[in-house]
């Protein structure tokens, strides 16, 4: 999955935008992967494990030298089943049961990288700390983490009950800190109690970019989706000041992400 910074640009409104050609690779388990057998304490190991994952998100170039600290930071094997743990620090997406992922590291320093290079145009790095985020797809709650370390406020809706509550654990630590509101959520439309945002970044996917939720975010914000049916296109709308009501639309990576449904699950 290769740097594909603006493959083509393009003006939207509210209208529906489907860019999507049918290629690609899935990323979840790229080929030649190793699965090493690590420690059996993975608390233990896990710093020095976190600097080798560190080390390969800079090989495939990862530069942001803040999202890198928050991989740092964050001790990915909690958020994982502890028959999982060991493959915690591994550059893979793992089960998180209810047919969810946990993102693979490098799709979440990549599209936290797209989303900061963006918003950094006009702000100053001690801006970009304090900026408003909204994640819709919290999962267990990883990339939610990894937003808190990098930006003010974070809020991530979860439409599937436990997931929120394993995310609610696995996130005490932010939610405790008020870096991080959790919300159990079709987040579909967005979640406008918290709106306007500096950016939206969803973690399932659209069939379409949603244009419409040009209402949720600050001039000069962005909306990162991922979008296209069987394979997506990594799609960032920035909200032109000028140009009223109007997102400007980048294209990204080819990647693959879980789809986003309607409706709330308590199973
Ligand atoms: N952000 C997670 C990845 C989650 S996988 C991480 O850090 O690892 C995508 C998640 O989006 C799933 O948990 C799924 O239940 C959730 N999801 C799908 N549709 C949704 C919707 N309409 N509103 C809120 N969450 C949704």
């Amino acid at each position: 999955m290769g740097t594909k910074d603006k493959l083509r640009r393009l003006s939207v409104g509210k209208a529906d935008v489907n860019l999507m050609p049918r290629w690609g690779a899935r990323v979840l388990f790229e080929p030649g992967t190793k699965i090493k057998k690590t420690s059996s304490n993975p608390g233990l190991a896990s710093l020095t494990l976190r600097k080798k994952l560190i080390d390969r998100l800079r090989k495939r170039g990862i530069v942001d030298a803040t999202v890198l600290k928050a991989i740092g930071i964050v001790e990915r094997h909690r958020f994982v089943d502890s028959a999982l743990a060991s493959m915690a620090y591994e550059d893979l997406a793992l089960p998180i049961g209810f047919k969810q992922t946990i993102s693979q590291p490098f799709v979440v320093a990549r599209t936290i990288s797209i989303v900061r290079k963006l918003l950094s145009k006009n702000r100053s790095e001690d801006e970009l700390a304090h900026l408003n985020i909204l994640e819709v797809g919290c999962g267990c709650g990883y990339q939610a983490a990894v937003l808190s370390e990098c930006f003010g406020q974070v809020t991530s809706v979860e439409r599937i009950h436990p997931l929120y509550e394993k995310a609610l654990k696995n996130c005490a630590e932010y939610v405790s800190k008020r870096k991080l509101k959790l919300h159990f959520y079709d987040g579909k439309s967005g979640f406008n109690d918290g709106a306007p945002y500096d950016a939206i970044f969803f973690s399932a996917s659209l069939e379409k970019f949603p244009g419409e939720l040009i209402e949720q975010v600050k001039d000069g914000g962005v909306v990162l989706a991922p979008t296209g049916i069987n394979l997506q296109y990594l799609l960032a709308g920035i909200k032109e000041v000028s140009l009223s009501e109007s997102f400007s639309i980048s294209s990204y990576d080819v990647v693959s992400y879980v789809p986003l449904r309607e409706g709330l699950d308590r199973l």
